[in-house]
Formats: structure tokens, C-alpha cells, sequence
């Protein structure tokens, strides 16, 4: 009887791609997720091909991402992007081109599949079966949680991915829930067996996100070595809470007067969906706050650049209304800033409350406002914070998230198999 390892992963990611660059439209956290995931898998000698939609007419069958990762364009649909509400009807189109994929090389050349978002979950369970191999599934967000908290001008997601996400569920031979809340939540909300959850934490790329000193970083970026910056990075969207910041800071301004003169407000992203977070809606909602002044919006930049504005930060603030964990939170601290965010979901295992930064209850702009300016006036309190957030921070490195699921990867594939298998090491 021969023995197996873990040697190719399918892994699906029907609505974004790896290639995008994260911080607007639907790329974010997930999109650096599995690009860093894939690129330890391979260091730990697990090839990875990442399927995704073809969104352009130029872009090449297979890409090769990084050593041991290909990125695979899959036609479904036409060559543009498409809202993620109108991807449902082009999933049996994406299936199939999966599908042809696999039968161009010998049966079992993937060993597992891991799906991510419920999209892809549903094309996860279809080849699964038609593969005989484990589904393992990352939700990154749950309709029924974000409906539980929905900021103000949100839409509630539709029933129609409440459940799919269910089926997903219902079918995945693991689910990686990225803190032990979420994994509550799974079981709690959508009735998930507690054995086939996996908690994973997720990372941050030690190697980008370094400590450096603030002065310098504010001398690069053209900030005044003595301005009190406020940092928010991510989507533009309701989700994300920016409006929070900015009344925040209004509220802030009226408390002290004197810091309109060293006040910068800072939002790194793109926009991502429609309704209150528009850039014009957040522009009209600045100047009705009468703070027009003193906020910069930076546009989406790669994380080598936004590096330097994590170093610069007073704090980075992020209101959200749900995360799953909040990688802006860890990437913030690991470059030794500390962090003021929303006491939800996973920014609840990544800031520590009182030691690397503060969690805030609720989205009241005067309770938020209280939080910040302790910040400005406390700068030995923020500094002590900023230390701790590193020693917090360097706990998560990608490499551990990628053996994690390398063994989750495993547990998985032995209970689907009578062969005995052996640990990639
Ligand atoms: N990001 C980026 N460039 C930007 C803004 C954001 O690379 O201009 C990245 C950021 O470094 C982080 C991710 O986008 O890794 C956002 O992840 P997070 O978990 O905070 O939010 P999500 O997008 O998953 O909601």
C-alpha cells in the first residue's frame, strides 16, 4: 500500500483574484490571504493552482504566481468584471472549467480543494464529489453575521447566499474559521459539527510590515513631524465605517480646538460598492462636518508603500461593523503602531484591548472621538501600546497559518482515505 502527502491543492477563488491588487473593488484581505497562504504551502513543498475568473481578454490561461503557485483563468462569463450578485449564473460555467482542468492530467492530481467565500465553496462542492477528495472552505464573511450588525445605509445580504452558505456547510469536509469566534459562530448561526471546524489564525507578512521610526516615515510620505495622524486603510465602504472616523474626528476638533492644526486624517483605499461610502458622499459628509482640511485620501498602494503609513500613524483606526479578523489591525501593530478598532468579530483576537491598542464599543462618533484623543494626549500610554502591538503581531506570521492548514489539509484527507498518509514537513 503506498503512502500519501499532501501534494497539490486546488484552491478557489471564483470572485476576485489573487492578481488583484487588494484595497478596493472586491479585493481585500482575502485576496493577500491566499496569495501568502500559496506561497508557504509551496515552501513546505505543497503545490498550489489557484482558479479564478477570467476578468480580461489578455490575460494568459495560467500564470505563474510564485514558485509552486499557478494562477488559472477560468472562462465564466464575459471578460470584465462582474458584480458579485450576478456571478450565481456563471458558476456552472466556472465548475466546468475546473473540471476540464483536472481531467488533463491523471486522476487524483489534486489532493484537497480549498474554497474561499461562498462562491466558490459551491463550485468546491461539485468538483469534490466528482473528485472523490476533501472540500475544505473558508467563509471570510457570513451573510447571517453581517446582517446581525449592518451599518447604517448597508444592504442586507439576500437569502439566496444565506443559503448557499449553508450548503457549503453542510458539505465541506472542514471549515477554517479564522479565531475561535468565528468557529462559534459557524456552529452557532449556521449549525456547522464542531469536528469539522479548524481554527486558523491568519497572518501578516513580517518581512513588509516592519517597525521603523515615525519621523522618518512622516519625512517620505511629506507629514509634519509633529501632526496627529489618524489612519484608516481598506475598501471604501459602509462595512468599514469610515464616516465613523470622520465624525470621530470632527467631534474631536470641537473637544480641542487646538489640533486643527496638526489634525490629518488619512484614508488609504478604494471605493468598493455603492451607497453612503461613495467618495463623493464621504467628500459632501467632510465638508458638512466642516473638517475638509484636515482629511487625505491616498489610493489603493501596494503593502511595501503602505508599510510607511502604518509607521507614521498616531493610531490606525478601524470602526468597522464585522470583520472576520482584520489583517489592517495586525499589519498596523506589526509595524509598531497601535491600533483603535470596534470590539467585533476578529478585531477582537487581533488587538488586545488595553495592551496593543483599545477596542471600542458600538459606533457612537463621541465614544470614538474619547478613544483617539487619548491618543494625542497621552504619547508615552501610545508608545508603550506601539511595543506591545510588535511582540503581538510577530506571534502571527503566515508560515504558521500555512502548516496549520497544511495539517488541516491532512486530517482532512485521511478521514476521506484508507491509504495512511504522511505529514509534509
Ligand atoms: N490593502 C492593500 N493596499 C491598500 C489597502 C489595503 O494592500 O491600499 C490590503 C491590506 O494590507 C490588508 C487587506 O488589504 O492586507 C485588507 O484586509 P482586511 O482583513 O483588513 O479587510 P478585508 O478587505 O478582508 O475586509
Amino acid at each position: 500500500m503506498s503512502r500519501r502527502r499532501v501534494n497539490r491543492v486546488a484552491t478557489i477563488s471564483v470572485h476576485t483574484s489573487p492578481l488583484d491588487q487588494p484595497g478596493t473593488g472586491d479585493a481585500g484581505g482575502m485576496n493577500v490571504y491566499i496569495v501568502e497562504v500559496a506561497k508557504r504551502l509551496a515552501h513546505l513543498g505543497v503545490e498550489v493552482e489557484i482558479f479564478t475568473r477570467h476578468t480580461a481578454r489578455d490575460q494568459p490561461p495560467v500564470t505563474e504566481l510564485a514558485p509552486g503557485v499557478l494562477v488559472r483563468h477560468v472562462t465564466a462569463g464575459p471578460y470584465e468584471e462582474l458584480a458579485k450578485d450576478e456571478l450565481p449564473a456563471q458558476l456552472c460555467a466556472f465548475l466546468s472549467g475546473v473540471l476540464r482542468t483536472e481531467a488533463m492530467y491523471e486522476p487524483g492530481y489534486y489532493d484537497v480543494i480549498h474554497s474561499h467565500y461562498w462562491l466558490s465553496g459551491q463550485v468546491g462542492w461539485l468538483a469534490k464529489e466528482r473528485w472523490g477528495v476533501p472540500l475544505v472552505h473558508t467563509m471570510h464573511t457570513m451573510a447571517k453575521v453581517k446582517n446581525l450588525a449592518l451599518a447604517e445605509g448597508d444592504k442586507p445580504e439576500p437569502a439566496a447566499r444565506v443559503i448557499g452558505e449553508e450548503q457549503v456547510v453542510d458539505v465541506a469536509d472542514r471549515l477554517i474559521a479564522n479565531t475561535d469566534a468565528e468557529a462559534a459562530e459557524l456552529i452557532s448561526l449556521y449549525g456547522a459539527a464542531p469536528e469539522r471546524v479548524a481554527v486558523v489564525n491568519p497572518g501578516v507578512n513580517l518581512g513588509t510590515f516592519q517597525p521603523g521610526e515615525q519621523g522618518g516615515a512622516r519625512d517620505r510620505l511629506g507629514l509634519p513631524r509633529d501632526a496627529v495622524v489618524l489612519l484608516f486603510v481598506g475598501r471604501i465602504q459602509p462595512l468599514k465605517g469610515p464616516d465613523v472616523l470622520l465624525q470621530a474626528a470632527a467631534r474631536m476638533l470641537e473637544a480641542d480646538p487646538s489640533l486643527r492644526s496638526r489634525l490629518v486624517v488619512t484614508c488609504v483605499g478604494g471605493l468598493s460598492g455603492a451607497g453612503l461610502c461613495q467618495p463623493d458622499r464621504l467628500r459632501e459628509l467632510a465638508a458638512s462636518l466642516g473638517i475638509e482640511d484636515v482629511v487625505r485620501n491616498e489610493p489603493p498602494m501596494p503593502q511595501a508603500d503602505l508599510a510607511d503609513w502604518y509607521r507614521a500613524a498616531t493610531v490606525t483606526v478601524v470602526p468597522s461593523y464585522n470583520e472576520s479578523f482584520g489583517l489592517v489591525a495586525l499589519e498596523s501593530q506589526a509595524c509598531g503602531t497601535p491600533v483603535a478598532a470596534a470590539s467585533v468579530g476578529g478585531l477582537r483576537t487581533a488587538v488586545r484591548d488595553g495592551i496593543t491598542g483599545v477596542l471600542v464599543d458600538g459606533h457612537d462618533p463621541g465614544d470614538w472621538a474619547r478613544a483617539l484623543l487619548r491618543f494625542t494626549r497621552e504619547p508615552a500610554w501610545r508608545d508603550e501600546l506601539g511595543r506591545a502591538a510588535i511582540a503581538h503581531a510577530s506571534m502571527f506570521g503566515w508560515s504558521a497559518t500555512a502548516g496549520r492548514l497544511a495539517e488541516v489539509y491532512t486530517g482532512a484527507m485521511v478521514e476521506n482515505s484508507t491509504l495512511p498518509l504522511v505529514a509534509n514537513q
